[in-house]
Protein backbone atom coordinates (compact mmCIF):
# COMPACT_ATOMS: atom_id res chain seq x y z
CA UNK A 1 0.00 0.00 0.00
CA UNK A 2 2.85 2.07 0.42
CA UNK A 3 4.33 1.99 -2.65
CA UNK A 4 2.57 2.55 -6.05
CA UNK A 5 1.51 6.10 -6.93
CA UNK A 6 -2.35 6.56 -7.42
CA UNK A 7 -2.47 7.80 -11.29
CA UNK A 8 -4.43 11.32 -11.19
CA UNK A 9 -3.36 14.30 -9.73
CA UNK A 10 -6.81 14.81 -7.74
CA UNK A 11 -5.72 10.97 -5.99
CA UNK A 12 -2.46 12.09 -5.45
CA UNK A 13 -2.76 15.05 -3.76
CA UNK A 14 -5.72 13.47 -1.64
CA UNK A 15 -2.92 11.09 -0.05
CA UNK A 16 -0.46 13.40 0.67
CA UNK A 17 -2.70 15.25 2.59
CA UNK A 18 -4.08 12.28 4.29
CA UNK A 19 -0.38 11.32 5.58
CA UNK A 20 -0.26 15.17 6.46
CA UNK A 21 -2.71 15.15 8.78
CA UNK A 22 -2.61 11.38 9.54
CA UNK A 23 0.49 11.75 11.08
CA UNK A 24 0.55 14.80 12.73
CA UNK A 25 2.28 16.80 10.16
CA UNK A 26 3.24 20.50 10.81
CA UNK A 27 3.72 23.56 8.66
CA UNK A 28 7.16 25.45 8.58
CA UNK A 29 7.63 28.96 7.71
CA UNK A 30 11.25 30.25 6.26
CA UNK A 31 12.08 33.15 4.55
CA UNK A 32 11.94 31.60 1.66
CA UNK A 33 8.13 29.91 1.53
CA UNK A 34 5.92 27.69 3.58
CA UNK A 35 6.79 23.83 4.10
CA UNK A 36 5.11 20.71 4.88
CA UNK A 37 7.34 18.93 7.90
CA UNK A 38 6.50 14.99 8.02
CA UNK A 39 7.46 13.11 11.10
CA UNK A 40 7.15 9.50 10.23
CA UNK A 41 7.86 6.00 11.36
CA UNK A 42 8.11 3.57 8.23
CA UNK A 43 10.39 4.11 5.52
CA UNK A 44 8.41 3.27 3.15
CA UNK A 45 5.56 5.86 4.10
CA UNK A 46 8.76 8.63 3.67
CA UNK A 47 9.68 7.48 0.55
CA UNK A 48 6.19 7.63 -0.86
CA UNK A 49 5.70 11.25 0.74
CA UNK A 50 8.63 12.29 -1.10
CA UNK A 51 7.23 10.91 -4.61
CA UNK A 52 3.79 12.27 -3.59
CA UNK A 53 5.56 15.46 -3.25
CA UNK A 54 7.19 15.56 -6.33
CA UNK A 55 4.28 14.16 -8.68
CA UNK A 56 1.61 16.73 -6.57
CA UNK A 57 3.78 19.99 -7.38
CA UNK A 58 7.44 19.08 -8.37
CA UNK A 59 8.08 19.80 -4.43
CA UNK A 60 12.11 19.68 -3.42
CA UNK A 61 12.55 17.25 -0.09
CA UNK A 62 14.32 17.31 2.47
CA UNK A 63 14.99 13.52 4.04
CA UNK A 64 16.39 12.77 7.44
CA UNK A 65 16.59 9.50 8.89
CA UNK A 66 17.19 9.65 12.96
CA UNK A 67 17.93 6.71 15.04
CA UNK A 68 16.72 6.53 18.59
CA UNK A 69 17.25 3.90 21.46
CA UNK A 70 14.14 2.17 19.77
CA UNK A 71 13.18 2.67 16.54
CA UNK A 72 13.78 5.12 13.09
CA UNK A 73 12.29 8.50 12.74
CA UNK A 74 11.60 9.70 9.14
CA UNK A 75 11.60 13.28 8.52
CA UNK A 76 10.27 15.00 5.80
CA UNK A 77 10.05 18.31 4.83
CA UNK A 78 8.71 19.73 1.69
CA UNK A 79 8.70 22.81 -0.03
CA UNK A 80 5.19 24.05 -0.63
CA UNK A 81 4.12 25.88 -3.82
CA UNK A 82 2.35 28.88 -2.66
CA UNK A 83 -0.90 27.55 -4.35
CA UNK A 84 -0.86 24.59 -2.22
CA UNK A 85 -0.03 26.03 1.21
CA UNK A 86 -3.88 27.00 2.13
CA UNK A 87 -4.43 23.65 1.50
CA UNK A 88 -2.72 22.14 4.13
CA UNK A 89 -3.73 24.55 6.78
CA UNK A 90 -7.62 23.47 6.58
CA UNK A 91 -9.42 22.01 9.27
CA UNK A 92 -11.17 18.45 8.46
CA UNK A 93 -14.41 19.51 7.30
CA UNK A 94 -12.80 21.16 4.28
CA UNK A 95 -9.88 18.74 3.06
CA UNK A 96 -12.41 15.48 3.24
CA UNK A 97 -13.30 15.88 -1.11
CA UNK A 98 -16.33 15.03 -2.53
CA UNK A 99 -14.89 12.37 -5.36
CA UNK A 100 -14.86 9.01 -4.29
CA UNK A 101 -11.66 8.24 -5.77
CA UNK A 102 -10.18 11.09 -4.09
CA UNK A 103 -11.88 9.84 -0.11
CA UNK A 104 -10.46 6.70 -0.61
CA UNK A 105 -6.76 8.25 -0.99
CA UNK A 106 -7.52 10.30 1.23
CA UNK A 107 -8.07 7.39 3.51
CA UNK A 108 -5.17 5.52 2.63
CA UNK A 109 -3.12 8.48 3.24
CA UNK A 110 -4.20 8.37 6.55
CA UNK A 111 -4.16 4.94 7.20
CA UNK A 112 -0.30 5.07 5.98
CA UNK A 113 -0.26 8.17 8.34
CA UNK A 114 -1.57 7.05 11.85
CA UNK A 115 -3.20 3.36 11.01
CA UNK A 116 -2.86 -0.61 11.96
CA UNK A 117 -4.31 -3.42 11.58
CA UNK A 118 -3.94 -6.57 13.55
CA UNK A 119 -5.31 -9.77 14.26
CA UNK A 120 -4.86 -10.71 17.81
CA UNK A 121 -5.61 -13.35 19.78
CA UNK A 122 -9.56 -12.65 20.71
CA UNK A 123 -10.55 -10.42 18.10
CA UNK A 124 -10.05 -8.46 15.01
CA UNK A 125 -9.19 -4.77 15.08
CA UNK A 126 -8.09 -1.89 12.63
CA UNK A 127 -7.43 1.36 13.67
CA UNK A 128 -6.72 4.93 13.40
CA UNK A 129 -5.35 7.08 16.48
CA UNK A 130 -6.44 10.38 14.90
CA UNK A 131 -4.82 13.58 15.42
CA UNK A 132 -7.79 15.35 16.63
CA UNK A 133 -11.02 14.50 18.14
CA UNK A 134 -12.54 16.27 14.76
CA UNK A 135 -10.34 14.02 12.64
CA UNK A 136 -11.22 11.09 14.31
CA UNK A 137 -15.36 12.32 13.58
CA UNK A 138 -14.08 12.70 10.16
CA UNK A 139 -12.46 9.40 9.37
CA UNK A 140 -15.23 7.72 10.77
CA UNK A 141 -17.42 9.66 8.70
CA UNK A 142 -15.39 8.16 5.28
CA UNK A 143 -15.52 4.09 6.98
CA UNK A 144 -19.20 4.43 7.41
CA UNK A 145 -19.86 6.03 3.65
CA UNK A 146 -17.56 2.73 2.37
CA UNK A 147 -20.69 0.80 4.44
CA UNK A 148 -18.05 -0.24 7.49
CA UNK A 149 -19.22 0.19 10.79
CA UNK A 150 -16.70 2.47 12.75
CA UNK A 151 -16.75 3.23 16.79
CA UNK A 152 -14.30 6.15 18.30
CA UNK A 153 -12.92 5.52 21.86
CA UNK A 154 -10.79 7.73 23.91
CA UNK A 155 -7.23 6.44 24.79
CA UNK A 156 -4.69 8.20 26.76
CA UNK A 157 -5.89 11.65 25.99
CA UNK A 158 -5.98 10.37 22.02
CA UNK A 159 -9.23 9.75 19.90
CA UNK A 160 -9.06 6.22 18.39
CA UNK A 161 -11.33 5.53 15.44
CA UNK A 162 -11.65 1.39 15.05
CA UNK A 163 -13.41 -1.16 13.11
CA UNK A 164 -13.81 -4.52 14.96
CA UNK A 165 -16.09 -6.58 12.30
CA UNK A 166 -13.52 -8.61 10.54
CA UNK A 167 -15.31 -8.50 6.46
CA UNK A 168 -15.72 -4.99 7.24
CA UNK A 169 -11.92 -4.74 8.28
CA UNK A 170 -11.43 -6.69 4.73
CA UNK A 171 -13.64 -4.58 2.71
CA UNK A 172 -11.70 -1.56 3.73
CA UNK A 173 -7.85 -2.80 3.30
CA UNK A 174 -8.83 -3.97 -0.15
CA UNK A 175 -10.49 -0.51 -0.82
CA UNK A 176 -7.42 1.09 0.59
CA UNK A 177 -5.42 -1.37 -1.85
CA UNK A 178 -3.72 -3.16 1.03
CA UNK A 179 -3.02 -6.35 -0.75
CA UNK A 180 -0.53 -8.00 1.34
CA UNK A 181 -2.31 -6.78 4.86
CA UNK A 182 -5.75 -8.58 3.08
CA UNK A 183 -3.95 -11.81 2.07
CA UNK A 184 -2.57 -12.26 5.43
CA UNK A 185 -5.66 -11.09 7.41
CA UNK A 186 -7.93 -13.11 5.75
CA UNK A 187 -5.69 -15.88 6.06
CA UNK A 188 -5.80 -15.39 9.78
CA UNK A 189 -9.32 -15.48 9.94
CA UNK A 190 -9.21 -18.93 7.43
CA UNK A 191 -6.79 -20.51 9.72
CA UNK A 192 -9.03 -19.22 13.40
CA UNK A 193 -12.01 -20.49 12.01
CA UNK A 194 -10.14 -23.83 11.39
CA UNK A 195 -7.83 -24.19 14.66
CA UNK A 196 -8.81 -21.24 16.80
CA UNK A 197 -5.22 -21.16 17.96
CA UNK A 198 -3.77 -18.55 15.96
CA UNK A 199 -2.09 -15.72 17.41
CA UNK A 200 -0.20 -13.61 14.18
CA UNK A 201 -0.05 -9.98 14.73
CA UNK A 202 -0.05 -7.72 11.75
CA UNK A 203 1.63 -4.49 12.36
CA UNK A 204 2.26 -1.66 9.67
CA UNK A 205 5.22 -1.05 11.53
CA UNK A 206 6.84 -4.31 11.36
CA UNK A 207 10.84 -3.56 10.46
CA UNK A 208 10.79 -6.79 7.86
CA UNK A 209 7.63 -5.34 5.72
CA UNK A 210 8.86 -2.09 5.62
CA UNK A 211 11.92 -3.16 4.07
CA UNK A 212 10.47 -5.44 1.68
CA UNK A 213 8.10 -2.78 0.47
CA UNK A 214 11.30 -0.30 0.05
CA UNK A 215 13.04 -2.27 -2.76
CA UNK A 216 10.02 -3.82 -3.80
CA UNK A 217 8.73 -0.11 -4.25
CA UNK A 218 12.34 0.75 -6.10
CA UNK A 219 11.56 -1.83 -8.73
CA UNK A 220 7.81 -0.43 -9.23
CA UNK A 221 9.12 2.65 -9.65
CA UNK A 222 11.43 1.68 -12.27
CA UNK A 223 8.51 -0.04 -14.18
CA UNK A 224 6.42 2.50 -14.27
CA UNK A 225 9.26 4.58 -15.68
CA UNK A 226 9.70 1.72 -18.71
CA UNK A 227 6.39 1.97 -19.16
CA UNK A 228 5.57 5.48 -19.01
CA UNK A 229 8.23 5.34 -21.70
CA UNK A 230 6.96 3.26 -23.73
CA UNK A 231 10.26 0.28 -23.39
CA UNK A 232 7.49 -2.16 -21.37
CA UNK A 233 5.86 -3.53 -24.52
CA UNK A 234 9.57 -4.31 -26.18
CA UNK A 235 10.88 -5.99 -23.60
CA UNK A 236 11.03 -10.07 -24.12
CA UNK A 237 8.03 -11.93 -22.71
CA UNK A 238 10.05 -13.11 -19.51
CA UNK A 239 10.98 -9.48 -18.39
CA UNK A 240 7.23 -8.54 -19.48
CA UNK A 241 5.98 -10.98 -16.81
CA UNK A 242 8.06 -10.13 -14.47
CA UNK A 243 6.92 -6.54 -14.70
CA UNK A 244 3.30 -7.37 -14.37
CA UNK A 245 4.18 -9.30 -11.41
CA UNK A 246 6.24 -6.99 -9.81
CA UNK A 247 3.94 -3.90 -10.34
CA UNK A 248 1.18 -5.80 -9.15
CA UNK A 249 2.91 -7.09 -5.75
CA UNK A 250 5.33 -4.56 -4.88
CA UNK A 251 4.96 -5.39 -1.10
CA UNK A 252 5.93 -9.29 -1.60
CA UNK A 253 10.04 -10.42 -1.22
CA UNK A 254 11.96 -12.13 -3.43
CA UNK A 255 11.01 -15.52 -2.06
CA UNK A 256 7.07 -15.04 -2.11
CA UNK A 257 7.31 -13.40 -5.71
CA UNK A 258 9.35 -16.80 -6.57
CA UNK A 259 7.12 -18.76 -5.00
CA UNK A 260 3.99 -17.27 -6.86
CA UNK A 261 5.78 -17.47 -10.25
CA UNK A 262 7.10 -21.17 -9.85
CA UNK A 263 10.56 -20.07 -10.80
CA UNK A 264 14.35 -19.89 -8.53
CA UNK A 265 14.85 -16.63 -6.43
CA UNK A 266 17.74 -16.40 -8.15
CA UNK A 267 15.99 -15.97 -11.49
CA UNK A 268 13.38 -13.59 -10.37
CA UNK A 269 16.43 -11.12 -8.59
CA UNK A 270 18.18 -11.38 -12.25
CA UNK A 271 15.02 -10.12 -13.57
CA UNK A 272 14.31 -7.38 -11.60
CA UNK A 273 17.85 -6.43 -11.91
CA UNK A 274 17.62 -6.51 -15.42
CA UNK A 275 14.40 -4.15 -15.33
CA UNK A 276 15.95 -1.53 -13.23
CA UNK A 277 19.00 -1.34 -15.16
CA UNK A 278 16.98 -0.71 -18.61
CA UNK A 279 14.92 2.26 -16.33
CA UNK A 280 17.99 3.87 -15.61
CA UNK A 281 19.27 4.97 -18.91
CA UNK A 282 17.04 7.71 -19.04
CA UNK A 283 15.59 8.50 -16.13
CA UNK A 284 18.71 8.42 -13.35
CA UNK A 285 15.14 9.56 -10.68
CA UNK A 286 13.53 6.55 -11.36
CA UNK A 287 10.35 8.61 -10.86
CA UNK A 288 8.12 9.92 -12.85
CA UNK A 289 6.69 13.36 -13.07
CA UNK A 290 3.17 14.04 -13.85
CA UNK A 291 2.51 16.98 -12.48
ZN1 LIG B 1 -9.00 11.54 -7.55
Amino acid sequence: MAGLLPARPCCQLSELLGVYFGSRGRLLGSPLGRSAYFSLLRNAVARKVVRLGRAVGRMEAKYQAVKTRKRMSFFIELALPADLVATFSQPPVQVVPDAACDRKALLRGLFLGCGSVNAPNTRYHLEFVAPTPSWASAIARLIESAGVKAGIAVRGGQSVVYVKDGDGIVRLLSMMGANRAVMEFENVRVLREVSGEVNRRLNFETANIGKTIGSGMRQAAAIEQLEADGKLDRLPPALREMARWRSKHPELNLGELAGHMKLSKSAVNHRLRRLQQLAKPVAPKQERRSA
